[in-house]
């Protein structure tokens, strides 16, 4: 335990996998965390429930529709409730030492900025938000004086490891990726594989469009961008190498030859642990690594031929400018709609190739530009979308 006082604390997208494992950890330190705000998107019922235990100070819900119901379930609380997404950008704007940004999707980027533009503690798990406006969003931390905190498990291993003091000294950084569902699988095989296969990852248990994402394996993709502007390393010096077992969370290589990793369980309370203490550490209840048991760490080269997702990222990057902005939004597009059974599971990368291709590059230097470039994405994709579900019936 630490002799500080409380930590208070705000959780944007409390009701989801990021956000309950973070909760998980507060009820477990009883007096170490207050909690200032919590906001979920439409799932008023678990919000109201989260803050009556938390005894939180404001609650804020997406869903302009969900208003009344949440409202009436917090009747008589001392707690207080707004919607809309002008309601999420306000509690993450209002007070606290710290606050966990784990809204998934370009949806988080204004809460997220609100968060880091008054100099919080920010732990990052929402990486949609540096994908879409990595540039922009680096400048306003580094305007405010806000400490980024890396949530993602391998953005988390990458900051434990790196020495931001000396960068020259620093040859590459390793990302691992677990290959997901379909690792050992053949194009034909993968084409007939349904949302619930593609959800059921092998190690994590995640929301639905992070694990899709790990299917596609976009999700190594969007953490390439991610640890691109985390860590400001050019893309030649990001490397990607499956690893299956999910233990070794990355990788930094030095000039000298040494390479330092950080190893755990896959239980993303690890590494939200690290930034809810930060600079402290805390007790996890994560299973703890016993390595003789493992007994075997395996590695193979990525293959861009069947996960195509790899070579968009570094095209995009290779672009610059809207183009991550772009693939960002066109992948949640096509995510949702093979979420929905509409499109097949190879269309989602075959979406964004087209997204990509249709929409010429543009400079991204105000959050305006962010968000046309978003949203002519959305509406490229959602037409392609619905192309490909009639040419399925
Ligand atoms: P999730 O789907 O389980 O939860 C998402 C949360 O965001 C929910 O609380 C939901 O209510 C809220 N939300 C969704 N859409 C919203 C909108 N339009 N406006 C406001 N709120 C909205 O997702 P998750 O798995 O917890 O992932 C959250 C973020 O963390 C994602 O960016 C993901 O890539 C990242 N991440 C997750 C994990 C993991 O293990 N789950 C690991 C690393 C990174
Ligand atoms: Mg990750």
């Amino acid at each position: 335990a630490s002799s500080r006082s409380p930590r208070s604390v705000t959780i944007l997208g409390s009701t989801g996998s990021v956000g309950t494992s973070t909760i998980d950890l507060i009820r477990r330190n009883p007096g170490a965390y207050v909690v200032e705000a919590l906001t979920a998107n439409s799932d008023w019922q678990q919000l109201a429930r989260q803050a009556i235990e938390l005894d939180a100070r404001t609650v804020a819900i997406g869903d302009p529709a969900a208003y009344a119901p949440l409202k009436e379930a917090l009747a008589g609380r001392n707690i207080g409730v707004a919607a809309g997404p002008e309601a999420l950008v306000e509690a993450a704007a209002a007070k606290s030492d710290w606050v966990m940004a784990a809204i998934v999707g370009a949806a988080g980027l204004a809460p997220t900025l609100a968060a880091i533009r008054r100099g919080a503690i920010v732990a990052l798990a929402n990486k949609e938000v540096l994908v879409c406006a990595g540039d922009l969003v680096m400048q306003e931390v580094a305007r405010s004086g806000a400490t980024l905190l890396p949530v993602d498990s391998e953005h988390n291993a990458i900051f434990q490891v790196f020495d931001f003091e000396r960068t020259e000294a620093i040859e590459k950084i390793i990302l691992t990726a677990s290959g997901g569902p379909f690792r050992t699988l053949d194009r034909a095989e993968m084409a007939k594989k349904t949302p619930a296969q593609a959800v059921a990852h092998p190690n994590w248990k995640m929301g639905a469009k992070i694990s899709v994402d790990s299917a596609t394996m976009m999700n190594k993709g969007l953490e390439l961008i991610e640890a691109k502007h985390l860590f400001r390393m050019p893309q030649e010096k990001i490397e990607i190498v499956v690893h299956p077992q999910s233990v070794i969370h990355s990788l930094v290589a030095y000039i000298d030859g040494s390479v330092l990793a950080q190893l755990g369980s896959p239980d993303m309370r690890t590494p939200i642990a690290y930034t809810l203490a930060w600079p402290d550490r805390m007790a996890s209840p994560s299973p703890r690594l016993d390595l003789a048991q493992i007994a075997t760490l395996t590695f193979e080269a990525p293959d861009p031929e069947r996960f195509p997702a790899l070579r968009l990222v570094r095209e995009a990057l290779e672009a610059g400018g809207s183009a991550p902005t772009v693939l960002n939004a066109a992948n949640e597009v096509a995510v949702h709609a093979f979420l929905n059974e509409e499109v097949g599971f190879l269309d989602i990368a075959e979406i964004v190739e087209r997204t990509m291709a249709a929409i010429p590059v543009g400079p991204i230097d105000t959050l305006d530009d962010v968000h046309n470039f978003d949203k002519q994405a959305r509406d490229t994709a959602a037409k392609l979308a619905a192309s490909y579900a009639r040419s399925a019936v």
